[in-house]
């Protein structure tokens, strides 16, 4: 089996920190506007603790159940600064399980989860703070909103009691070559800034987009989060 070593995990951590600044540079921008979110799903508790013991403190897990094992140790293991984002696909029974962990979910796919969530929230007395996941290149396995359902649905979703909307969320398609999903990044942009002008109900400063593959192209394209697993943690090794 493949496991993470401690200063492999910190050393990869470094060089993707390093990577995030050169291309915010190339772009003009600080590296202090990209948030990097160190994808640990699939990976063993101990190599969230080498990440968290080299100062990485944002975390995506894709699985609630994962999640709430993780979340458990790592209040076992004394690891209270973690911020937890939820990155995957959410069902829509699950919804409940939502509320809690997450400092944001980025992926609300569809009117019916971010209804969901809102009204759990609101059963909750929490605020939940979410991103609106799109499918850009319209593939037909990614989830989101088409940009014309985003449209349709934003001045309605913007105005849910219980979630506060920060922006917009993508998924790339796998290219060999990264600068082939730079169109992609670049549209998820304009619909970000098309929504902020329509919608001034919403947040919308957030772009999550990039992970291991293109998050330098995704700097460059304006990304405010990239959300990177294997670039640190290697391939992923099990199922927890
Ligand atoms: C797994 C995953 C990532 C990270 O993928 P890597 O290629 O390992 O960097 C980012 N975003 C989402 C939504 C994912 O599911």
């Amino acid at each position: 089996m493949i496991v993470a070593d401690a200063s492999i995990v910190r050393q990869k951590l470094e060089l993707v920190r390093e990577r995030i600044a050169v291309a915010a540079q190339r772009a003009g921008r600080s590296a202090d506007e990209v948030k990097l979110v160190a994808v640990s799903k699939l990976q063993p508790f101990y190599a969230i603790e080498e990440a968290y013991a080299a100062g990485q403190r944002d975390f995506g897990e894709n699985r609630l159940e994962e999640l709430w094992q993780k979340v458990e140790l790592a209040n076992e293991h004394g690891l209270d600064e973690i911020r937890w984002h939820m990155i995957g696909s959410i069902q829509s029974r699950k919804t409940p399980q939502v509320i809690g962990p997450f400092v944001l979910v980025h992926s609300v796919d569809r009117e019916k989860i971010a209804d969901r969530l809102d009204r759990d929230a609101g059963n909750a007395g929490r605020m939940l703070d979410v991103l609106l996941e799109v499918n850009v290149s319209g593939e037909a396995s990614k989830h989101g909103f088409t940009p014309e359902a985003l449209r349709n649905a934003a001045g309605r979703l913007v105005a849910l009691p219980n979630l506060r909307i920060h922006g917009l969320m993508t998924m790339a398609p796998i290219a060999e070559d990264a600068e082939e999903v730079r169109p992609v990044f670049r549209s998820l942009r304009t619909l970000r800034d098309e929504m902020a002008q329509e919608h001034s109900l919403g947040d919308w400063t957030e772009l999550s987009m990039g992970m291991t593959q293109d998050f330098e192209v995704a700097v460059e394209e304006g990304a405010t989060i990239v959300r990177v697993g294997s670039a640190i943690f290697g391939p992923r090794p099990c199922q927890l």
